[in-house]
């Protein structure tokens, strides 16, 4: 078994276990202990570990929670401070669970400053990033910069294009509106909208992500374009902002843009 499932918390936070082997699982950014607990124990499953992309409550609020009830390791950043992280990682380090479940870590600052994210390598790759990639969507900046969240993006992007990716919020509906309103002809953007809602309206979760798909609809995988610069350059003259010249500044923008659409 190789699966991920996911826990909804809060408002709309998945917390995810990826199931490793036969009962054994990995809890990915427990914010609250609660609904794990009750998870595990009516699906009789075994944590073997938890891990932890960045300090935010709602990805690590439950770690003592879930502590109090099992010994296990918790691999967390090795900038951040996080209550019961007993193994601190970085870009590069790989994680071995139970002897055979292996993560790699990569840095994603951008979100916030010491925000990692675990891949797991395999006949289609997985990647557990946080807050850092959304579907149609990235982020908003709390203690990292805009520089950062782009070249994290761009790590991200460099993939392999088939890769799954499992973010921490169901926030692809109200992302892909800001999308269409950024690039009206694009019709792999109209294409994903009418997927996305019929989801919605039986009320499917969107994740995992596909990396091909964020390539051709996420506006912060696609600063390079004409399309997004062009966007971006009439929104900063419209807003008496310096005009973006390059696909770091149409970043710059397109994230102030969002956060103001
Ligand atoms: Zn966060």
């Amino acid at each position: 078994m190789n699966n991920a499932i996911a826990i909804p918390a809060f408002k709309d936070n998945y917390i995810w276990l990826i199931a490793t082997e036969s009962n054994h699982v990995i809890i990915v950014d427990p914010g609250d202990g609660r609904p794990v607990l009750k998870y595990l124990q009516d699906n009789q499953l075994n944590p073997v570990a938890i891990v932890v992309t960045h300090q935010c409550y709602d990805h690590v609020d439950g770690i003592m929670t879930i502590l109090q009830q099992f010994n296990i390791p918790v691999y967390g950043p090795a900038s951040e401070t996080i209550p019961g992280i007993t193994q601190r990682v970085k870009q590069d380090d790989l994680i071995t669970i139970n002897d055979t479940y292996q993560l790699k870590v990569l840095d994603v600052p951008g979100h916030t400053a010491g925000h990692v994210a675990y891949y797991q390598s395999g006949s289609t790759g997985k990647l557990f990033c946080g807050d850092t990639l959304f579907g149609a969507g990235c982020g908003r900046l709390h203690t990292g910069l805009y520089d950062e969240m782009f070249h994290s993006l761009q790590k991200i992007a460099a993939l392999p294009d088939d890769t799954h990716i499992y973010c921490a919020h169901e926030y692809t509906q109200a992302n892909l509106k800001f999308a269409r309103h950024l690039e009206p002809d694009n019709q792999a953007i109209r294409a994903r909208i009418e997927r996305t809602d019929a989801m919605r309206a039986r009320g499917k979760i969107t994740i995992p992500l596909r990396l091909s798909d964020e390539k051709n609809t996420n506006p912060f995988l696609r600063c390079h374009t004409p399309e997004i610069m062009t966007a971006a350059q009439r929104y900063a003259d419209d807003h008496g902002l310096s005009s973006p010249t390059d696909p770091i500044s149409t970043f710059r923008t397109i994230r102030y843009w969002k956060n103001h659409f």
